[in-house]
């Protein structure tokens, strides 16, 4: 049957990147149909709305989404619900992609991009898989209110439900049987009870779905300390939404630029995944053509790899980024002065 990718290119760089993946995807699965439609300010621009039924009803209908960014100056002052990144909540959302997958690694070209030492980063390799639609981001009861005695107070609640933590812990357990093998399930086990109950729940899991897999715990704090002082030693980290996020943020930065980095958002299976570049739209640079296009190239790579069952494919962008980055190709923000266009030109060369 023939595969659809949909392209979501968004505001700012995001229409510059995704361009750029396009042609890659032309290149390395000519049979995949591609399609495009608007999010974001895009999409408040020409609708009204960052997202209309018809766009999401769309996206559910294909094999996989690779959104650019959203968001930007021009649409700042409206309400919260109205504005660009509304568009992506509601994608994610309406999607239920629930694993968030963020790849650390090293290209050898960049090693000394990090801001760690060579010996630290060289061959690094971490896949870090955060829980997205639960936890003390979405948990009830949560405000801002004033209590009996006329004391004021913030609170969240970080809750998770067994069924939760089972399907993204699936999730990590399958990644990492493609890799080492290793999964090390982050949480504050010691201190919070949705920690402890995380902790006895990934364990559960691992009896019946972890075959083949090593399964190890860590707590939050030690694991920044331990991503920061020896990043190699992880395989697949596996967190819920909190420290995930900060993780995944903390491990980016081991390995460079901002325009390296890819993104996956995974649901179920059969459905389609979300894949984006971690960057945001760029504004202070859209429109000059100067975006380095990577992170959108290996958030294609993903959408190969993990929707449209298409490893070889995805195999063959992770070694022309490789060799182009070898050969010395650097967008500015690498300290080079390729443009958007010439960095992808350079890349396919070496397809
Ligand atoms: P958001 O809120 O959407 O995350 P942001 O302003 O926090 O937006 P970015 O849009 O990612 O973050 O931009 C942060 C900085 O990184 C900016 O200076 C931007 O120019 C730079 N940057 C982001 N993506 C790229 C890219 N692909 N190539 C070059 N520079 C980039
Ligand atoms: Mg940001």
């Amino acid at each position: 049957m023939k595969q659809t990718l949909l392209l979501l290119p968004g505001d700012g760089i995001g229409p510059e990147v995704t361009a750029a993946a396009q042609r890659i995807c032309q290149l390395v699965a000519p049979d995949v149909a591609i399609e495009e439609d608007l999010v974001g300010g895009a999409s408040i621009d020409k609708h009204g709305v960052p997202l209309t039924a018809a766009a999401l009803d769309r996206a559910k209908s294909v094999d996989a989404i690779l959104l650019g960014a959203v968001g930007g100056p021009k649409w700042t002052d409206v309400a919260r619900d109205k504005r660009p990144e509304a568009g992506l909540l509601g994608l994610r959302k309406g999607l239920d992609v629930f694993a968030n997958l963020r790849p650390a690694y090293c290209f050898g070209a960049l090693v000394d991009a990090s801001s760690l030492k060579r010996d630290r980063v060289e061959g690094l390799d971490i896949m870090i898989v955060r829980e997205l639609t639960s936890g003390v981001y979405f948990g009830e009861p949560r405000g801002i209110e004033t209590d009996a005695n006329g004391v004021r107070r913030g609170f969240d609640m970080s809750v998770y439900t067994a069924p939760e933590v089972e399907r993204v812990t699936r999730v990590a357990l399958e990644i990492a049987r493609g890799r080492t093998g290793r999964v090390c399930s982050v949480d504050k086990a010691n201190v919070m009870e949705s920690g402890q109950f995380w902790r006895e729940e990934v364990t559960t899991v691992h009896k019946t779905h972890g075959d083949g897999v090593e399964l190890s715990h860590m707590l939050a704090d030690a694991c920044a300390m331990e991503l920061v002082r020896a990043p190699k030693q992880f395989d697949v980290i596996l967190a819920d939404n909190l420290f995930g996020d900060l993780l995944s943020d903390a491990a980016a930065m081991l390995t460079g630029s901002i325009g390296m980095l890819p993104s996956a958002s995974l649901g179920t299976e059969g459905t389609p995944g979300l894949f984006e570049p971690v960057h945001g739209s760029a504004p202070d640079i859209a429109g000059q053509g100067i975006a380095n296009p990577c992170a959108a190239i290996l958030s294609l790579e993903m959408a190969l790899r993990w929707s449209l069952a298409r490893p070889d494919a995805a195999d063959r962008i992770m070694a022309a980024v490789g060799r182009a980055l070898e050969a010395g190709a650097r967008t500015r923000d690498l300290g080079g002065d390729l443009s958007t266009t010439a960095m992808t030109d350079a890349i396919i060369d070496c397809l």
